[in-house]
């Protein structure tokens, strides 16, 4: 079964920060990658999170998928993920 989703276009693509119109492919990833989550310690529930998902730009003919270019992501992915998991602890 696939999960339906819907989004409101155009979205801010979460890996080039670019627009995602209507008629382009977009899948769901992952803001901070599973790669550097893993480095940061991070349980499967905190990736896989609603707050670390967002539109991605999906590959199709005359456009690439954004999230399949890992080169220069790796230093922001990993201080991305420092921040967010200083942003998950909570003072209850
Ligand atoms: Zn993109």
């Amino acid at each position: 079964m696939r999960p339906i989703i819907k989004a409101n276009l155009p979205a801010r693509c979460i890996d080039c920060g670019r627009l995602i119109y209507p008629d382009m492919r977009w899948q769901v990833g992952h803001i901070v990658s599973v790669a550097a989550a893993t480095r940061a310690g991070w349980t499967v529930a905190q990736m896989n999170d609603p707050s670390n998902l967002g539109p991605t730009h999906a590959k199709a003919p005359g456009q690439r998928a954004c999230n399949q270019i890992a080169g220069g992501k790796l230093g922001a992915a990993i201080s991305n993920a420092k921040r967010a998991a200083k942003a998950r602890s909570f003072n209850w």
